[in-house]
């Protein structure tokens, strides 16, 4: 491996500080809703650096921005780079931005060394990764692997705007999109950077490290069902209160999701309702959504029913009846073993000692994962802040990812 190009974190830094610009808000934060005339600025500026990086750059009818340098070998399978450009509502600059900005630059640095690649090599921005203006995020990657259909497109935005309407104002095809779904075999390879979102590199003390597996998550909606009755009159060993069966069952998901500790099982209780909702009543019912994520499909499954058979004990002791809803379901995705096999050698060279660590949030190579081989590299950020102005990560560190990056890309794509 001779490695004579260099990664040039200066420039990185000014290209994330100039699309930090679009959509920025008042206290600092990036508000870039997909299909925006902001992102349309910022497909804009990073068309251009695609450009500069010797890209021939398109965009797909789902709305990704394709930057596509050819190989030397044209029988050579394609290499993917990628992440996302969008923001949430007031969100930070760093997240999905230095997967795409770090993709670019290790393609131009590369080009401005004069090394050659005999495989193909595309930079992809893909479309609403987040969601929030269409309620339903990671579009561009689902598109891509062909899971979007027409009636995906019918969801409206606060405005009344469809996506079907977006994606045309926008300059699509939305009618054409089966014409930018890839097939599996087309892509041989997808390589995704992000900065963590989480606690624990900051916690290791190193600035990068290699993801083993994206944890898929399972949405559950659980109702309690009781007796009303009057806060006054009812006394405490005549009622059937499903807030106390409730309240019993989301301190035990606490505990079942964290009975082995050497799993990265997460369970969590975001969202409760009662019902009538009267503080001089007792409810009749309870509400509340639980969110349970593993890399391991099995173990998922396994504590989904060690919560079942509690509810189920609950239930059955308080004289309560229960329903449980599953409202979405992800498969959990691996990285390549040989992927990571391959960073962890790289990531000794460079001497970064990156760790192997899960993601608990999906990602656009969650979806690519169902075309191709896929591996992700994580950055350190501050506090494991994200999706808020306060998300912050070094420029050395989003270097360093950068240049392990790079190196991947290399050994793929050079043979
Ligand atoms: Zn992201």
């Amino acid at each position: 491996m001779v490695t004579t190009y260099a990664i040039n974190a200066k420039r990185i830094a000014e290209h994330i500080t100039r699309l930090g610009e679009i959509g920025r808000t008042a206290d600092g934060g990036v508000h870039r809703m997909a299909l925006s005339e902001e992102d349309r600025q910022a497909q804009a500026l990073v068309t251009q650096w695609m450009e500069e990086a010797g890209m021939q750059v398109r965009l797909d009818n789902f709305g990704n921005l394709i930057g596509r340098k050819e190989g030397t070998n044209p029988n050579a399978s394609l290499v993917m780079l990628g992440s996302h450009i969008d923001s949430v509502p007031n969100g930070g600059k760093f997240d999905g931005i230095i997967g795409v900005v770090g993709a670019i630059e290790g393609v131009r640095a590369l080009q401005e060394a004069g090394i050659a690649l005999s495989h193909p090599v595309e930079v992809v921005a893909f479309c609403d990764e987040e969601g929030p203006r269409f309620n339903g995020g990671l579009f561009g990657s689902r598109g891509m692997v062909g899971r979007i259909e027409q009636k995906d497109l019918q969801h409206t935005d606060l405005g009344g705007i469809t996506r079907y309407e977006a994606l045309q104002q926008f300059g699509l095809q939305p009618d054409r999109m089966a014409e930018s779904i890839r097939k599996k075999g087309e892509v041989g390879l997808y390589l995704e950077m992000h900065i963590e979102q989480g606690p624990y590199l900051e916690a290791a003390g190193k600035a990068v490290g290699i993801v083993t597996g994206i944890a898929g998550p399972v949405w559950l909606n659980i109702r309690i069902t009781g007796e009303a009755g009057h806060a006054g009159t009812v006394p405490m060993n005549m009622r059937q209160d499903p807030m106390v069966g409730a309240a019993e069952i989301i301190h035990a998901i606490e505990g079942i999701c964290s009975a082995d500790p050497a799993a990265p099982t997460v369970g969590t209780v975001g969202r409760i309702t009662a019902k009538p909702g009267g503080a001089n009543v007792i409810p009749e019912s309870i509400e509340f959504s639980l969110d349970i994520r593993d890399t391991d499909p099995v173990r998922r499954d396994h504590v989904f029913n060690k919560v079942k058979d509690f509810i189920q004990q609950v239930c059955d002791k308080r004289k309560l009846k229960h329903d449980v809803q599953v409202m979405m379901e992800v498969p959990p995705m691996n990285c390549a073993s040989h992927v990571i096999e391959t960073m962890t050698e790289l990531s000794q060279k460079l001497s970064l000692d990156a760790p192997h660590m899960i993601s608990g949030a999906g990602h656009d190579a969650m979806l690519l994962a169902e075309i191709t081989d896929i591996g992700m590299i994580f950055v350190r950020c501050r506090k494991g802040i994200s999706h808020s102005p306060k998300e912050w990560a070094d420029t050395e560190d989003i270097a360093k990812g950068t240049q392990l990056l790079t190196e991947t890309l290399l050994r793929y794509a050079r043979a």
